[in-house]
């Protein structure tokens, strides 16, 4: 994949349109969480100090192409410009008259953010018109939502065929980890994927068996396969009718030479329930009524010795109900001997999806990692092997 890069554009006095992901959590107009903000901040102000006119286009909530006060990018602007130090404006309106005045108000190196894209039909459907509208605003377009990027949407798709357009540095930092995770990564590849269930990670693993050396289940989903082997899961959760599903897969891992990494040991219990007894047993010792809601120890110094002869190591989903101690210390024990393989500089660890952020955090290595992405459905897309409009919108 080849991007154009914003250290060659000319940005002095030109009106970048640039696509972020503000769609924070916030209760009564309050943000609680400004990760998204964070992360969008090293763009702006590179664009800002380069004296480009930095104008934010952005997304908020579902309102469905209406105009949704309760869903207004406004609240926003505020805590923005606290973080950046700057002003910044703010536009009723993302097409306009109204989004006219306010970009042409711009000096060069000022910002200005846009009311939400989706109060306009337009956006979702990646209509031509609004997609002109929008471009009308701009010299050069900039993506640095990668977490929108699996949608095809006007802001994430379109612009970028009508402007010269770039990606932003989140964007490109996060493109290049997916690539030294799974694109050109050096080998041995090791992928860790547990959670609940296969039926929502069937793409994810036909592609991982194709592309890995190793791959680790973990998490409700093994017992889907210890099932399918023969073994009685007892009462876990377990999706009984895909067991010729989960054959399959362990047949094209066969085929592609990718070793297949299931549990040999389990813990369980009879509820899950924080301090409730649990047993630490084999597959065949499961008994009626079991639960099983982690990983075993066996099975744990198996996973860490294969971390140890890989140096790449791709991970999505928690290895038990790592919400509910002591299901947490399969999950715990794996995320911290990657972050110390990562702290020695001997493997390359990416990981994202669901609720790999929140088990990574609960471990306390989130910041270890080598990188952690946020970006949820887009992050999943791709480990699918899925193409992201957005991303290949960028290509050149
Ligand atoms: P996912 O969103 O598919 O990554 O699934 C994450 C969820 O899987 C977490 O809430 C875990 O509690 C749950 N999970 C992991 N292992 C098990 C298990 N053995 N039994 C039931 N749920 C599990």
């Amino acid at each position: 994949m080849t991007f154009r890069s914003l250290d060659t554009a000319d940005l002095a006095g030109k009106r970048a349109l640039v696509r972020v992901d503000f769609n924070v959590p916030m209760e009564g107009g309050v943000i609680t969480d400004d990760t998204r903000l964070r992360s969008a901040l090293p763009t702006i102000r590179y664009l800002s100090s380069r004296g480009a006119k930095v104008i934010l286009l952005a997304h908020f909530d579902r309102p469905k192409g209406q105009r949704v006060p309760a869903m207004s990018l406004g609240p926003v602007a505020g805590p923005l410009s606290a973080l950046l130090g700057e002003p910044v404006l703010f536009g009723e309106d993302c097409i306009g008259a109204d989004a006219y005045r306010t970009v042409a108000s711009l000096e060069n190196g000022q910002m200005a953010l846009l009311e939400n894209l989706r109060f306009h039909p337009g956006e979702e459907t990646n209509d031509p018109a609004f997609v002109s509208e929008l471009a009308a605003f701009g010299d050069l377009y900039v993506n640095d939502a990668f977490s929108a990027a699996h949608r095809a949407h006007a802001s994430t798709e379109g612009l970028a065929r009508l402007l010269p357009s770039y990606p932003g540095l989140a964007m490109r930092r996060e493109l290049d980890m997916l690539d030294a995770a799974l694109g050109n990564p050096q080998k041995p590849v090791l992928g860790i994927v547990g959670g609940a269930k296969v039926s929502t990670k069937l793409d994810l693993l036909n592609n991982l068996v194709r592309k890995l050396d190793r791959l680790a289940i973990g998490g409700g989903m093994a017992n889907t396969f210890l099932a399918a082997q023969g073994h009685d899961v007892g009462g876990s959760l377990c999706e009984h009718d895909l067991g010729d599903t989960a054959r399959a897969i362990m047949a094209s891992a066969k085929t592609a030479g990718c070793e297949l990494l299931l549990p040999v040991d389990v813990v369980v219990a009879r509820e899950v329930k924080p301090g409730t007894a649990t047993r630490t047993c084999g597959l065949d010792d499961v008994k009626a009524g079991d639960l099983i809601l982690d990983a075993g120890p066996e099975t744990v110094k198996r996973l860490i010795a294969a971390m140890d002869a890989s140096k790449t190591l791709i991970w999505n989903g928690p290895l038990g109900v790592f919400e509910v101690p002591p299901f947490d210390a399969a999950t715990v024990a794996a995320a911290k001997h990657a972050a110390g393989r990562v702290k020695t500089g001997q493997l390359v660890a990416v990981a994202g999806g669901g609720d790999t952020v929140s088990a990574l955090n609960h471990a306390g290595v989130v910041d270890d990692m080598t990188f952690v992405s946020t970006a949820g459905g887009a992050f999943l897309e791709w480990m699918e092997g899925k193409t992201l409009p957005g991303v290949a919108a960028l290509e050149v």
